[in-house]
């Protein structure tokens, strides 16, 4: 469930009208919910109540400050996968107890401002990195928490750009390598070691891969435990699915998903971290454009929107489908027609869709993208000089802009001009 809903024919965002939002900030836009991100958070929150646990929002979905203040004041943590993310996470508020690294190629610098920052653990994907991570920490007279990222080798039936499980995938160490990993991590004055970890891909639609992951990982926290190691903490990722479509089957339920992690972990009495990101801010975000033209092409109809592959690139890069609806809902019994929705960078994978069948629309005419909370603003460039595409948070009726639409000359001036020219 999400708080995009029509009243009264027009597509809002909670109690706001979307077509209030264009009118002020102009299109296109991404418009996020508060009640929506709240509402996923708690859902992880609840799934996993009466077990020591914390949901690390993996902010790499979705980390404009203000969606990171919003989930931070709920009790979030945060996964972070760059030192810009760490620094975001800092300036929302998050205290580093709170922050988990993550990420197959951390540098040096990066490990050093967790380290001074306060980080909650790394989890480090191969032994150069924790090699690096041991130096790093002894020559600040720390020990860095860490689990070691383990690649179960199982199949996340999910798109291959992001299955991150399979032994092929260049994510974590193999499974059937953990002990002799783990001892040499023990090994090492600079690391402390207190967990595992995995993450087996994204916009998984079946509980059946997690349940053999985490079989998996209950079994090598015995055998850890066994050889001496103080496993007292797992990290199970994130992953979850969202509906994309309003017609196909629904992907489990958090809930679910929390009972699952209860049935397969809970024995062992371990503290359980998640890192949920496209399920939290999938469906709370919106992308509203304009229709510039419609065009006529050879047995076909074009929707020329003012938004473009480097607003969302997500169907150019992944396939991805986003349901696209009217702002102002059709009137009953209007018949549908099949439209290529485009936008107007110079590119023909700049496609949002094709033959979608979408009521008869004009020339400037609002559309919404929905589910584009996740992946979809901090994916944004400005190919094109594209102005980077504004985002709107809203809260009850109120909305405000939380990052602005940058001016032409506020783009031409992050260039510099060297002194020869
Ligand atoms: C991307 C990622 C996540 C979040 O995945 P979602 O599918 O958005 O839930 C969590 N953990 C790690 C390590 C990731 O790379």
């Amino acid at each position: 469930m999400d708080h995009f809903l029509y009243h009264n024919g027009v597509l809002h965002a909670e109690d706001v009208p979307l077509s209030e939002i264009a009118e002020a900030v102009g299109t296109p836009f991404y418009c996020y919910s508060t009640a929506t991100l709240t509402r996923h958070f708690r859902l992880f929150d609840e799934a996993l109540a009466g077990m020591d646990h914390l949901v690390c929002y993996a902010m790499k979905a979705a980390s404009n400050q203000a969606i990171l203040k919003t989930l931070a004041a709920l009790g979030a943590g945060m996964d972070v996968v760059s030192g810009g993310e760490y620094a975001r996470a800092k300036a929302a508020g998050v205290p580093g107890e709170r922050i988990v690294f993550s990420g197959v190629g951390k540098t040096r610098d990066e490990m050093r401002q967790a380290l001074i920052g306060g980080i909650r653990q790394f989890n480090v994907e191969s032994e150069p990195e924790m090699v690096a991570l041991n130096a790093v920490a002894l020559e600040l007279g720390v020990r860095a928490p860490i689990t070691i990222r383990v690649n179960p080798d199982v199949d996340a039936k999910t798109h291959a750009k992001i299955a991150t499980g399979k032994s092929e995938n260049k994510f974590g160490i193999p499974i059937a390598r953990a002990r002799e990993v783990y001892a040499q991590a023990a090994a090492l004055p600079g690391l402390e070691v207190i967990g595992i970890d995995v993450h087996i891909g994204s916009q998984l639609t079946e509980l059946a891969p997690f349940r053999l992951a985490y079989e998996k990982v209950a079994e090598l926290t015995q055998v850890l435990r066994a050889d001496g190691h103080d496993i007292r903490r797992l990290d199970l990722g994130g992953g979850l699915g969202i509906p994309y479509t309003r017609s196909n089957e629904a992907p489990p339920l958090p809930t679910e998903y929390g009972a699952l992690i209860r049935e397969v972990l809970g024995h062992l009495g371990c503290e359980i971290e998640i890192e949920p990101g496209r399920l939290i801010a999938g469906n709370a975000g919106i992308l509203v454009a304009r229709v510039i033209y419609v065009k006529s092409g050879e047995g076909r109809d074009f929707l020329i929107l003012d938004a473009a592959m480097n607003d969302l690139i997500r169907p150019a890069m992944y396939d991805a489908h986003h349901d696209i609806v009217p702002l102002v809902e059709a009137a009953p019994g209007v018949e549908q027609q099949p439209y290529d929705v485009v936008g107007p960078v110079c590119e023909s994978g700049d496609t949002f869709a094709k033959g979608r069948m979408l009521p008869p629309l004009a020339e400037g005419d609002l559309v919404a993208f929905r589910s584009a909370g996740a992946y979809g603003a901090v994916m944004s460039s400005e190919y094109n000089t594209r102005p980077l595409v504004p985002e709107v948070l809203v809260h009850g009726r109120d909305f405000a802009v939380i990052r602005s639409r940058p001016t032409f000359d506020e783009m031409i001036n992050r260039d510099t001009i060297p002194e020869w020219l």
